[in-house]
């Protein structure tokens, strides 16, 4: 017997118009590139979203095409969130900080037919002006330049095409299975890979994300994602935002502690979410001068690499600021995990929670976790056993856009992630390395990142990187790549002096080389990949 109630479809659009029509007094407040701000609310969105979607529909932009955005968080970027996914096109959301190259081959690849674009990121555009790809009509600019760049592509802009219309208009009542949006990996190794989110993932992702455990929102809430707009949808803050009715502050490029603390001040900000280097340095910030405290103390959210515990003491004991630890991937549309207290750990006080705040956390209702050893078999659940972290849901990619049979995702309907973790007695995971950077040492993996944190513990060490390289016997033995504080000088020695009776006796580097940087990707993560090709013909010593 079925049941006897309406259906809907989940849309994107829905969500918009939830908060223009009951929570018109929600503001959104958006800074731009030159530090202007611009006051608004949801209804002033909706009505730049539905001018947008009325100026595509006008250009004769139809269902499932890729429209490609390199923007930062600002409200023209939001009203392009909602106005192309809402009208049915897809929102193709780009890294400006990708290598031109990446750039390139992501707009070859989705195939994008307009290119909406900051001002501020101009020159990224015009650097691959000649390889732009063949589909792309138009070239759209989200804000007022200086000088017209000269493109082989219609130049139009954003601006003039709202003024064109009047936004009276209907949202199409779409299939909630068609796409909504596009993101691509971040790539470090080989070429990035698209993932096509879904009306109804990005919908149910959105109910998942404002969840007690999770974001916790409310319409009381004024969020402020400093987590780029590029970078998996904002960790689906846009769309949760609005589902809430929260207030939404987007602070454009300007990310330096001064400005964000500003913001927190002036705008009450109530919660906000990034990665570990953006609350590290407003740490840093707020602690040379001691008149720097919260009114209010936010909720911060964290995630994307792990959270060096020294941060999160710090934000809690000395500025009442509590961190949630967030794990997540651009396949999971990001939101894995959060390492929250439950029943059995409820009355831990901070003490005994903080050490354990480094641990990525549990999934949420919508994600499944399954982890596997290099046999295929489940790890136990002891915290010590470590295997790869298998992920489905309902908002976990089933497959990449353009790759066909890719081998991350299992015949039995999984996602591998890459990630290699423990699991604990509360079901907590613990990312202890990437499957790919585990070092292979006579068949036993030995974790790249154990190894470094305990080496960053050494007062001269700035950043240590672990990579394997080829030993005859071994097949790998790990290699300790370090950067030294400034006007610093430990010997090999000291170094792996910090690691004695840490580790398993094999786990010891077998050689330690010293540099002056490590490459990093654009969204700032150790680039192993690169690392590990430069020392790709490193002898041991011996
Ligand atoms: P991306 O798809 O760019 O968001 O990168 C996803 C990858 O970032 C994951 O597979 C992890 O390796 C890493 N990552 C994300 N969150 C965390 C976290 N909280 N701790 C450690 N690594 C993380």
């Amino acid at each position: 017997m079925r049941g006897l109630m309406q259906e809907h479809p989940l849309l994107v659009s829905s969500l918009l118009e939830h908060a223009a029509k009951h929570h018109a007094g929600a503001k959104v407040v958006s800074v731009d590139a030159a530090g202007a701000v611009t006051r608004g609310t949801w209804r002033d969105v909706a009505h730049d979203a539905k001018r947008l979607a009325q100026a595509l529909a006008r250009r004769g932009v139809g269902p499932g095409e890729r429209i490609a955005t390199l923007a930062w968080n600002t409200r023209a970027h939001l009203a392009a969130y909602y106005g192309i996914s809402g009208m049915g096109a897809v929102l193709h959301t780009v890294n400006p900080r990708l290598f031109p190259d990446q750039i390139a081959y992501i707009l070859q690849d989705a195939e994008d037919t307009h290119l909406f674009v900051d001002p501020s990121v101009l020159p990224v555009v015009t650097a691959i002006a000649d390889r732009l790809p063949p589909s792309l009509r138009a070239v759209v600019l989200m804000g007022p330049v200086e000088a017209r760049p000269a493109l082989p592509v219609e130049v139009l802009e954003m601006e003039a095409l709202l003024a064109a219309e009047d936004g009276a208009y209907e949202w199409p009542v779409l299939d909630e299975h068609e796409a909504s949006a596009l993101c691509y990996t971040s790539g470090t190794t080989g070429m990035p890979k698209g993932v096509l989110y879904s009306h109804r993932s990005t919908v149910l992702h959105a109910m998942a994300a404002i969840a007690p455990d999770v974001f916790a929102f409310s319409a009381r809430d004024v969020v402020m994602p400093v987590v780029p707009m590029f970078h998996v949808n904002a960790w689906s803050i846009p769309y949760a935002s609005a589902m809430v009715g929260a207030s939404l502050v987007l602070p454009g490029p300007r990310l330096d502690p001064a400005s964000l603390f500003k913001l927190f001040e002036e705008e009450r900000v109530t919660f906000s979410a990034g990665v570990p280097t953006i609350w590290t340095m407003l740490l840093q910030w707020l602690r040379a001068e001691p008149a720097r405290r919260f009114a209010r103390p936010p909720r911060l959210v964290v995630g994307g690499t792990a959270l060096p515990l020294p941060v999160t003491e710090g934000f809690l004991k000395e500025y009442g600021v509590s961190i949630v630890h967030a794990w997540g991937m651009t396949e999971i549309s990001p939101l894995g995990s959060t390492n929250v207290r439950k029943a059995e750990n409820a009355d831990w006080d901070d003490e005994r929670f903080l050490p354990y705040s480094r641990k990525q956390g549990r999934p949420q209702f919508g994600v499944d976790f399954r982890v596997r050893d290099a046999e295929g078999n489940e790890i136990p659940h002891d915290g010590v056993a470590f295997g790869e972290l298998e992920v489905r849901g309902h908002w976990t990619a089933g497959a990449y856009f353009n790759r066909p049979d890719d081998p991350a995702f299992t015949e039995d309907g999984w996602f591998r992630t890459g990630d290699v973790v423990t699991v604990d007695e509360l079901g907590s995971i613990e990312i202890v390395d990437r499957a790919k950077d585990v070092i292979k040492s006579g068949g036993e993996w030995i974790s790249s990142i154990t190894l470094e944190n305990l080496v960053l513990a050494h007062p001269d060490v700035q950043l240590a990187a672990a990579i394997p390289v080829h030993h005859p016997k071994w097949d790998e033995r790990p290699l300790l790549v370090v950067v030294r504080k400034p006007g610093t000088d430990p010997s090999p020695e000291s170094i792996l002096s910090v690691l004695e009776g840490k580790i398993a006796k094999w786990w010891m580097p077998d050689a330690v080389e010293f540099v002056d940087s490590l490459p990093l990707t654009a969204t700032g993560k150790l680039w192993k990949a690169e690392l590990k090709r430069q020392f790709k013909d490193y002898r041991l010593p011996g």
